[in-house]
């Protein structure tokens, strides 16, 4: 009843009488009043006058579930949010909260993780209170082979979300998992499946963001940006969370139809920072150089190679690197 009260009094214009609630959760005053006295306590400013009722007047920079849930206006991402104040890593937790029958676009969100994970047993940066750390559960039924895609969509919501409310920011990806602002990394993302040879039980799509962090360790300070930083304000990192939801929803919709990433190819080519450029493919089988020329429908990064052939690069074990650096 707490996010839905708080979507009461978001949504209304004027003061939403206390009986008015009463009648609509069927509660008592006495009810409301202490989820008010709840709602105050996490921060939100509600004002509340005799005969008139309650109003919001300002709300605090939380992602907790019940905040999210109050502004979610999707069909089914991030409609349930699992909150965590401090957690080894989302991804995890998600994992878990499937094995126990979490839906289809339950939303896993933590203010730390003490374990975050990156590709390949790396690890993801994630101190407390500035940024955003999530992973999106999904129940598909395509086949195992269509889920490495899903981490190009997670990059184009993001990428979408960050220039949408933020145009000033230039915004581009790095084939096929990292979103960067300025050339500098500010997203991370993980996708893990459970699946059998033909069948997914469930995929977790990991997101982290720098979103209001200002300081970064040496190891990742001359490659990682925040988005506070790139643009100098203080950031809602709700917003963006609800945002990344909306256009992954509207993404995956596209994706489930066509079964490839063939609706979007431009636009998310329109982001990826190695285009045309030379880059170095870091296959564990063998490094190569070529020039980057764009994504295929399966998401694959087409590399054309110095003899002239193209190759096909499928995301799993590679990474892409500029020939002189990160990009
Ligand atoms: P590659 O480019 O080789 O594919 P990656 O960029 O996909 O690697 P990820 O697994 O996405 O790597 O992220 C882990 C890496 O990101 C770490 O090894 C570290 O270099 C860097 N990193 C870790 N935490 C952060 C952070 N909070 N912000 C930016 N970069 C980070």
């Amino acid at each position: 009843m707490k996010a839905e009260l708080l979507r009461e009094l978001r949504t209304s214009t004027d003061y939403v009488s206390g009986q008015s609630l009463c009648e609509k959760f069927g509660v008592s005053r006495t009810a409301v009043w202490k989820v008010i006295g709840q709602l105050r306590a996490e921060g939100y400013d509600i004002e509340a006058v005799t005969n008139r009722g309650y109003r919001l007047c300002s709300y605090p920079d939380i992602i907790s579930g019940c905040e999210l849930m109050s502004r979610i206006n999707t069909e089914w991402a991030g409609r349930k949010v699992y909150f965590r104040k401090e957690t080894g890593s989302t991804n995890d937790d998600a994992k878990y909260l499937a094995e126990e029958g979490m839906d289809h676009g339950s939303l896993v969100v933590a203010e730390k993780q003490t374990e975050g994970k990156g590709r390949r047993g790396r690890v993801w940066e994630s101190p407390a209170g500035d940024n955003i750390y999530m992973s999106l559960l999904l129940r598909p039924d395509f086949s195992p082979d269509k889920a490495s895609m899903l981490t190009l969509l997670m990059a184009l919501a993001v990428a979408d979300t960050i220039s949408q409310l933020h145009p000033e920011l230039k915004v581009g990806i790095k084939w096929p998992n990292d979103v960067l602002i300025n050339d500098h990394k500010v997203c991370g993302i993980l996708t893990e499946m459970n699946a059998e040879p033909d069948c997914i039980h469930d995929v977790v799509i990991g997101v982290g963001i720098n979103v209001n962090q200002t300081e970064f360790p040496e190891e990742i300070r001359k490659t990682a940006t925040s988005l506070r930083l790139e643009k100098g304000d203080h950031i809602d990192r709700a917003a963006l969370i609800l945002g990344i939801m909306e256009m992954f929803e509207y993404y995956y919709g596209m994706f489930v139809e066509h079964q490839d990433v063939s609706a979007f190819v431009s636009v998310y080519d329109g982001y990826l920072v190695n285009r045309g450029k030379e880059v170095r493919v870091l296959d564990p089988k063998g490094e190569y150089t070529g020039i980057a020329e764009g994504i295929n429908d399966s998401g694959a990064l087409i590399v054309n190679l110095p003899d002239g052939s193209a190759k096909a690069v499928s995301s799993g074990e590679v990474s892409v690197r500029g020939i002189y650096g990160y990009i």
